[in-house]
């Protein structure tokens, strides 16, 4: 079985998970109903996408 020649010293372990975090995601508003959302997807809101109707209204009307 493969064995690592050294420990890993504290520095390159504390490098290594400076990458460890979660990003905000990118939001862009909805042209149709102003709700934030998602770019390059269809509205949760409202089913809009490229300024038509393409999924029934969801769930949470207004
Ligand atoms: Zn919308």
């Amino acid at each position: 079985m493969a064995v690592p020649q050294r420990r890993t010293s504290k520095t390159a372990k504390r490098l290594r998970r400076t990458h460890f975090y979660l990003k905000q995601p990118t939001m862009v508003e909805c042209p149709h109903c102003g709700a934030m959302i998602k770019p390059h997807r269809v509205c949760p809101e409202c089913g809009y996408y490229d300024g038509k109707q393409v999924i029934a209204k969801a769930a949470k009307e207004k």
